[in-house]
This record gives structure tokens, sequence and C-alpha cells, in this order.
């Protein structure tokens, strides 16, 4: 399987073939309560038939030797970080984070003891600089919220040679765009909510990589919990067949709007990592196989309220929170993720008033265009 395409490793991987059945799905195990004779098997042990059928589908996208499904990005997150990192240690993060898991940090490291610091892992020196001997891992998001910065994975992988765990959150990218694990990446992270589910309707997380490290982490959701239950295995594994069919689209609408938006003169900036104006277009280039279905944009007139009445004007493309669905929805970083920052502290981190970010569905092209096209006129 590992030799097929990923399109087909969506819809064929892990499945579990019942040579007595002629269905072409996985059957459902909804049991919690199992006979225990030929060793235990329990929802929370992360070891039922749906679970591992789960895990196998998603090592095989990730290209890694074994994955694990939790209830949430943040479940696989905790998890992660959890098993590699205790009192007296440090860690090193991006300065550009999802905003959660930078509340996991501010709020829950220092009472167990752990440092951090962050830093922009655009650049390299910046990280290089940062290391401390007390470091034990290097975290970031590439591309990242909602800047859509790019980090060089590679790079950072050989700085981090083996004594450094490196971990990325692969959410914005999807399997299909990249596979860190391909570059020397140890742990990749995704909240399943976004583009592994792909429809806004439910939540879920994975951690891929090496079976000994994902051992690991599963002997920490053991005693966190957060598991997933088998109608949830059920959709997700419905979910992850359409994906790199989803997400190919997706990428085609997001370069559309980029090239649009850039094109008009409302427009003051346009974040978009297959611009080959942006930052990180070379690395993108050479670590993705495609742009990926995030974008973010400024307005010349820069304020919130100018944000606020574009917003009001579309008709399609709905405001919302969350990413990675089939429909394209938008939101204001300065009156969602980043609300609680002053304009000053958006400011440093290069997130401007009228700051918007877009996630591409798969809608026809041509209505995505109008509708902002006539938003952009009021
Ligand atoms: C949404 C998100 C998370 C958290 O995932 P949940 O499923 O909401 O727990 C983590 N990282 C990124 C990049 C996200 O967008």
């Amino acid at each position: 399987m590992a030799t097929k395409h990923i399109t087909t490793r969506c819809i064929h991987a892990g499945s579990e073939h019942v040579q007595h059945k002629e269905g072409l799905n996985t059957p459902l195990y909804p049991s919690s309560a199992y006979g225990y004779q030929n060793g235990v098997v329990y929802p929370r042990y992360y070891n039922t038939t749906n679970q591992k059928v789960l895990g196998a589908k998603m090592a095989s996208l990730e290209g890694t030797e074994d994955a694990l499904v939790l209830s949430s990005g943040m479940a696989a997150i905790s998890s992660a970080l959890y098993s590699f990192l205790q009192k007296g240690d440090h860690a090193l993060f991006a300065n550009q984070l999802y905003g959660g898991t930078l509340n996991l940090l501010r709020e829950d490291f220092r009472r167990r003891g752990i440092d951090f610091n962050q830093v922009n892992f655009s650049n390299l020196e910046e990280v290089k600089q940062a290391i401390r001997p007390e470091t034990k891992l290097l975290y970031f998001e590439t591309p990242s919220n909602p800047l859509l910065q790019i980090a060089d994975m590679e790079a950072i992988s050989n700085l981090a040679g083996n004594h450094l765990l490196t971990i990325v959150d692969n959410t914005f990218a999807s399997p299909v765009n990249q596979t860190p694990a391909t570059y020397g990446v140890d742990i990749i992270l995704h909240s399943g909510t976004k583009y592994l589910g792909g429809h806004s309707d439910m939540t879920f997380g994975v951690v891929a990589g090496q079976e000994a490290h994902i051992n690991k982490i599963r002997q920490t959701a053991k005693l966190f919990g957060g598991n997933i239950n088998t109608m949830d295995a059920y959709l997700i594994e419905r979910s992850l067949k359409t994906l790199a069919i989803r997400v190919q689209r997706q990428n085609e609408n997001a370069g559309a709007l980029a090239r649009f938006l850039k094109s008009h003169q409302a427009v003051k900036e346009v974040h978009y990592p297959g611009l080959p104006h942006h930052p990180g277009y070379n690395t993108a280039m050479r670590q993705m196989m495609g742009f990926g279905g995030m974008l973010s944009f400024s307005l010349h007139n820069n304020t919130k309220a100018a944000a606020d009445n574009f917003l009001k004007s579309l008709k399609l493309i709905q405001p919302a929170i969350s990413l990675g669905g089939i429909e394209t929805i938008i939101s204001a970083p300065a009156d969602t993720s980043h609300a609680a920052l002053s304009p000053e502290e958006r400011r440093n981190l290069g997130i401007a008033e009228s700051l918007l970010r877009l996630s591409a569905g798969i809608e026809q092209e041509e209505d995505l265009i109008a509708d902002l096209e006539h938003a952009l006129q009021s």
C-alpha cells in the first residue's frame, strides 16, 4: 500500500476486509466491553479494531510507522507534549501557534515546572540561538496561522539532530500537501477537526510517528483519556476516503482566490505560500505538494470596521471560526483567534487590524470570486 498514490491510500489503506461478508467497508465493532482471555481490548487503550484501522490509514497517509487517533487536536497535542516533557525541561515553540496550544503553554506548563520560549521558526538562526542544554524538543506549525509562514522542515530536523525531538502540527497542510516525516520530523500532529474530517461536523486529533514514540504517547493518552468512540471512527474513515480529492480542490480554489485578491486594488497584502512574492515560497515549493486551502489578506482601509463591513457584504462565504471544511469560510483574527491581544501586540506579530483569514472550500471558483468581488466593492 505504501507504493500507491495518496488518493488510493485514502480509500483503501488500513481497511479491514472480512472475508465472509461482501461489504466494501470496515465493519463497526461498537463494544466497550470485550472478552479478555486473548488480551485486553478497550477503547481508552486505543486498541479496538476500528481505532486500529484509522491508525493504520493515518500512518499510511503520513508515511510513518504508526499513528493514533484521539478525540480532539488538543488531546493529541497535550498527550504528545506530556509524553516527552517533565519538570526541569525546556522546549522551543514557534511564535505563531494555534491559540489552544498557546494557552496550554501559558496556563499549564508553569505549574508543571516546564520552561519554554517562542521564536520565529522561519528564521533558522533564531531557533539555533534559543536552544539550551535542557531543551528537549522543537515544536512548530507550517504553514502557520494566520500569516501562512513557512518553516523549513528539513533544515530544522537537521538542526535538531538526534538529541532534540521535532514536532510539527500538520493541520493546515494535511498529509495531501506535505508529509513532515519525509524531512525527518519525529512526531506529526493534526487537528482532524479541520481537513481530515472536512465537513465541519466533528472533532478529533491524530499523532503519527515511529512506533516507539507512538507507544509512549499511547501510554500517556491512556491516562489522560481522550479516545474516540466507534461511531466517530466510522465517520472519520468515511471522511478520510475523500481527503485527497477535497484538499486538491481546496488548493485550486485557494490559489485562484489568492491571485484574484492580489490583483484587486482594495486589497493591501495577500499571504499565500503559493504566490511567488511570499517569503516562504521557495521552501514551500521544495517541501509541499500543494500550497493548501488557507490564505489571509489585509485591506488598504486597514481598520476593524472596514473588515467588518466587508464580512457583512459577503453572501456566500460565511464568517465562521474553524477551517478545513468543504464550505468556504472567513474570519477576522483581530476579532477571533487574536482578540485577546492589544492592537500593538497584534502589530508586533504582523497581524493587521483588517486581516481576514479565508479557508477555501470546494465550491465553484467563479462563485467564490464573484462573492469576494461584490464585497470588496462595498
Ligand atoms: C484547531 C487546531 C488545533 C486544535 O484542534 P481541536 O480539534 O480544536 O482540539 C490545533 N492546531 C491547529 C493548527 C488547529 O487549527
